[in-house]
């Protein structure tokens, strides 16, 4: 029996992923720029409107701007990217257990044998597309073929949020005519060495002669034409490539030195409050908090220790970090403070069972864990400043910031 295999491609990923929560953008040039603050800070992705204006990735800020003046710049949302690929495999989980990931935003899917329960190929894909529009705000391509090489170039064939079949009958009239570069594995020296030989489409690589391929590009040689002429066979492989965070964390650098411990204490305040939203989102929990302070020579000091349970309350967070605070004072020898960043590290997941230890409060735990979630609710609904701590009012310039986030990504499988 043939295979049915679909490739899905979120359309300009991080750009779109970053406009969600800025709906006022969605008819501006957008470009995700790292180091925003600088003008050497380069583009690491646009939307396709900054694409049209010739924004291209790697030029810097400054570049960028006086191509576009009206660029609306935005930086990177690290966590966001993370979770919305997570919620994405999510949804091809419902329809298959054979996903194989390719890049954050790329996957393919083997439904072969999901066909008599939600039907064919393109309306597994369609359902996909509307479920990825409409739980996680952003939209899909997918290519529907009957192998991995046909499903990725029918995924770019039509963009955005658009489905492409594929078939044995049409491949020639929709692929051959694009540019073998188009191809899966040629990257710019095999399209040179190529087009030497006046092969430029994939339908000229798929009708040259093979022999003649194999002594200019060798083994390879064989293999693009097989991927050119549809004869490729290979499975998906299922992987879990979803790259996990692994700490969660937020710092800042103040807006004046910090000398007393009630500074430090507004300031972690902000900083713990933040790292626990982020980590319910996540529906997260870290076992161990960190700070890292550093004085106004940039000399930095670091402490850190485990909780005695697993926490993404922020009352618990602040709590551990104040204290390491406390034990590092000697060592910061009065020398006034320039930046604190606080940081909760070996996440666990929510749901996991926690191991209590005897002196756990856990009633003030719960009666925390309400508060928080309802003061979750009412930002979510209402804005971050809706609801505050009064605490935070005694020194507004100190607690008035926009904390850092800042997150250790690792990738467990990197895609090749
Ligand atoms: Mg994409």
């Amino acid at each position: 029996m043939e295979s049915v295999i679909l490739h899905v491609d979120m359309n300009n990923f991080f750009a779109s992923v970053s406009c969600r929560s800025h709906p006022e953008l969605r008819n501006k040039p957008v470009a995700i720029c790292g180091d925003t603050e600088k003008r050497h800070g380069i583009v690491l992705a646009k939307n396709s409107l900054a694409k049209m204006r010739g924004i291209k990735t790697g030029a810097t800020v400054g570049e960028a701007t006086l191509l576009c003046p009206d660029l609306c710049i935005l930086p990177p949302a690290p966590d966001e990217y993370l979770s919305v690929s997570r919620k994405a495999r999510q949804i091809y989980n419902d329809y298959t257990s054979q996903v194989e990931s390719f890049g954050i935003d790329e996957c393919w899917l083997d439904v072969s044998a999901s066909l008599r329960l939600f039907g064919d190929g393109v309306a597994i894909a369609n359902e996909i597309r509307r479920r990825i529009r409409e739980e996680l705000g952003v939209t899909a391509s997918v290519g529907v073929s009957y192998n991995k090489v046909f499903a990725k170039m029918g995924s770019d064939y039509k963009k955005p949020d658009a489905t492409t079949l594929i078939t044995e009958e049409n491949y020639r009239e929709l692929l051959w005519p694009l540019p073998v570069s188009d191809l899966l594995f040629v990257g710019r020296a095999t399209r040179e060495k190529l087009h030497l030989f006046g092969i430029d489409t994939v339908g000229a690589l798929a009708r040259s002669d093979l022999r003649q391929l194999v002594s200019l590009l060798g083994k390879s040689g064989a293999e693009l034409w097989q991927l050119a002429n549809g004869l490729d066979r290979s499975p998906v492989c299922s992987n879990e490539s979803i790259p996990q965070i692994k700490s969660i964390g937020n710092s800042t650098t103040a807006p004046r030195d910090l000398f007393e411990a009630e500074d430090v204490f507004i300031t972690m305040r902000v900083l713990a409050e933040s790292v626990a939203l982020r980590l319910r989102t996540e529906q997260l929990c870290g076992c161990t908090v960190q700070i890292e302070l550093r004085n106004k020579y940039l000399h930095t000091c670091s402490r850190q220790c485990p909780l005695s349970v697993p926490t993404n309350l922020s009352e618990e967070i602040l709590g551990a970090a104040f204290e390491l605070y406390q034990q590092a004072v000697p060592d910061l020898r009065g020398i006034p403070l320039r930046s604190v960043a606080v940081r909760v590290t070996n996440l666990v997941s929510e749901d996991a069972p926690a191991q209590l230890s005897l002196d756990f409060d856990s009633e003030r735990h719960e009666r925390q864990q309400t508060i928080e979630r309802t003061v979750d609710t009412l930002r979510a609904r209402f804005g971050a400043f809706s609801v505050r701590r009064a605490h935070l009012y005694t020194d507004p310039e100190l607690s008035g910031f926009t904390p850092k986030a800042e997150s250790l990504i690792h990738p467990t499988d990197a895609p090749k």
